[in-house]
């Protein structure tokens, strides 16, 4: 099958809720036609830069605003991160990804050593992925000529539900940073949440931007929504294994060349339930005993999982071979000292201000119990 970029949302939504299992064997011969279907890629996410965010996500317990009990930490050294990657490698992953929780890049120190975090990944023979929020066309140039392999920016959900979910940014500005990792030799890595409370049409309008885009992203992860008490999303009631197979296999019929990722929510499927999103066209996922800040599965138990289902991890730069990394001092592009202004569209979200407002109550009483 082709791939096609002129998807829309009633065919997405037809293809969605056709019957399990005709779903399912559309997926999985779309799968066997452009995968190898007994091969998952295996990825770790380090967390270099936790918490203190400005923005109003509102599924994620790293921003300031709603004071949720996770433990912030400052950019990490270099040799952590390598250190960390190294133990990732050993363990079978082939691809990093570093998020930090930023708005959006500032040139200046810590731009750098992020930069020289990912030439030492590379040096490992590792894909190395960023995920550090928006980014400008220099930013992604930087960051393509020290050796990354993916950048990460991820949709959230439809144009129309992302509303619902963030007011500190736009949908325009997600597109803008994909289009600027686009102009450089770095593959995208975009996809989004479900369970946040969006209908059908919204998951459906979510896969028409991601597969309307020219090329379609390298990778997708489809998330399924972890709820931390104190965040505004900390009530939704978490989607049904079935959502997330109906999910998964429409995102691999209209995205077949994507490596469809499990990310989050990965804790709450059992073995039987990822097994079927294989079967589905998933192949790709995150390892490691936390994603970010929320649980995931232990390391061990996924190759045992593996070793049960017959699959195996996928090497890396099996898809795209591996960059070159340069040098800083060889570098074309330079620190611009960029103060780019990207959109705040500041409508609101009561649900957002009401956790926000609860949050500084709580943290004045626990501060108060302090004293
Ligand atoms: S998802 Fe990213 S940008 Fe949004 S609040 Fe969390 S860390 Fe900040």
């Amino acid at each position: 099958m082709k791939t096609r970029h002129n998807w829309t949302k009633e065919e997405i939504l037809e293809i969605y809720n056709k019957p399990l299992m005709e779903l399912l064997y559309e997926a999985a011969t779309v799968h066997r036609e452009n995968h190898d279907p007994n091969t998952v890629q295996v990825s770790t996410l380090i967390s270099i830069k936790t918490g203190g965010c400005s923005e109003d996500c509102g599924y994620c317990p790293q921003a300031a605003r709603y004071h949720t009990d996770i433990e912030g930490n400052d950019l990490m050294s270099v040799n952590q991160v390598k250190a960390q990657a190294l133990r990732a490698k050993e363990a079978g992953s082939s691809r990093v990804c570093m998020g930090a929780a930023w708005r959006n890049v500032k040139d200046g120190e810590e731009f750098d050593s992020v930069l020289e975090m990912v030439r030492s990944i590379n040096k490992l023979e590792m894909e190395v992925c960023c995920t550090l929020g928006m980014i400008t066309e220099n930013q992604a140039q930087r960051l393509a000529e020290a050796g990354l392999y993916a950048y990460n920016h991820n949709l959230d959900s439809s144009e129309e539900y992302y509303k619902e979910v963030i007011s500190t940014r736009g949908f325009q500005d997600r597109l803008d940073t994909i289009g600027n990792v686009r102009k450089t030799n770095v593959t995208v890595c975009s996809g989004g949440i479900i369970g946040m409370g969006e209908r059908i049409e919204d998951r459906a309008g979510m896969l028409v931007a991601l597969s309307t885009l020219d090329p379609q992203p390298e990778s997708t992860p489809i998330n399924a929504l972890v709820p931390v008490e104190g965040t505004p999303l900390e009530e939704q009631k978490p989607v049904s294994i079935w959502e997330m197979v109906r999910m998964v296999a429409t995102t691999r019929i209209v995205m077949p060349e994507t490596q469809v990722r499990l990310s989050a929510g990965r804790m709450q499927m059992s073995r039987e339930g990822q097994a079927m999103c294989f079967f589905a066209g998933a192949n790709s996922i995150f390892a490691g005993d936390k994603l970010l800040t929320t649980p995931n599965p232990d390391v061990n138990e996924d190759m045992e999982m593996f070793q049960a289902l017959g699959l195996h991890p996928q090497k890396a730069f099996e898809k795209k071979s591996q960059s070159e990394s340069i040098s800083a001092e060889d570098s074309k592009y330079q620190n611009l000292g960029e103060k780019p202004k990207w959109s705040r569209p500041g409508h609101k979200i009561e649900r957002n201000i009401e956790a926000q407002k609860v949050a500084k109550i709580r943290f004045e009483n626990v501060k108060k119990s302090d004293l």
